[in-house]
């Protein structure tokens, strides 16, 4: 299901008790484990992917975070297919989103990573991957779906920031990338400059 570009949060993005967002089409990973208990979820980690790299739309992704990535299938593939991460949530060219992990456990997208001195982000994040690279330009669809879910979220959670991994991982990590049009995305989910940490203030 793809997202309206503006206007109220529909309820189809709101998570449910067990953090399943109804519009996302759902692709159980086994990635994931508990939250520390009693840990606010109070962080948004927005990230790249592409499987191939640089290849759109072949499925790779979902089988990458179901661990049934086909290491024959690309040279790169044998390098990461035993590989187990996750996100909780994939934005698709098309707008599609597709949901992983529901938002109440902890999905493997960060890695060694820290926010402002706390270290662990996956224990208190949630993870955005949207299909894309540091080379080229996101959607028009991408912006509107990432835009609705993330104010979904924060009307569900106590989101304090949005981050990207390449802000909460620096010198590993460079994605969502340069592309990524945070001001367009700002503007686009409501999201005030405090709840963006890493962006310099608007002019
Ligand atoms: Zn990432």
């Amino acid at each position: 299901m793809t997202a309206p570009a503006s206007g109220p949060v529909p309820a189809s993005f709101l998570p449910d008790a067990e953090g399943w967002v109804p519009a996302a089409r759902r692709v159980p990973s086994p990635n994931f484990d508990e939250r520390p208990a009693g840990m606010p979820v109070d962080l948004v980690v927005l990230h790249n992917i592409s499987l191939p790299p640089g290849q759109f739309g072949s499925g790779d992704i979902e089988a990458f975070f179901q661990n049934r990535l086909d290491p024959d299938r690309h040279p790169f593939f044998a390098t990461i297919h035993q590989v187990q991460v996750s996100a909780h949530f994939l934005v698709r060219r098309d707008g599609e989103l597709v949901q992983f992990v529901p938002c109440g456990k902890r999905a493997w997208h960060a890695g060694q990573s820290d926010f402002f001195g706390r270290g662990r982000c996956n224990d208190f994040s949630v993870g955005i991957e949207i299909e894309g690279s540091d080379d080229l330009p996101f959607t028009a669809a991408q912006y509107a779906t990432t835009a609705t879910l993330v104010k979904a979220l924060r009307a569900a959670l106590p989101v304090q920031a949005i981050a990207g991994h390449s802000d909460i991982a620096p010198g590993r990590k460079t994605d969502p990338g340069p592309h990524f049009d945070w001001d367009r995305f700002a503007r686009l989910a409501d999201v005030p400059q405090n709840l963006l940490p890493f962006r310099p203030p608007h002019s």
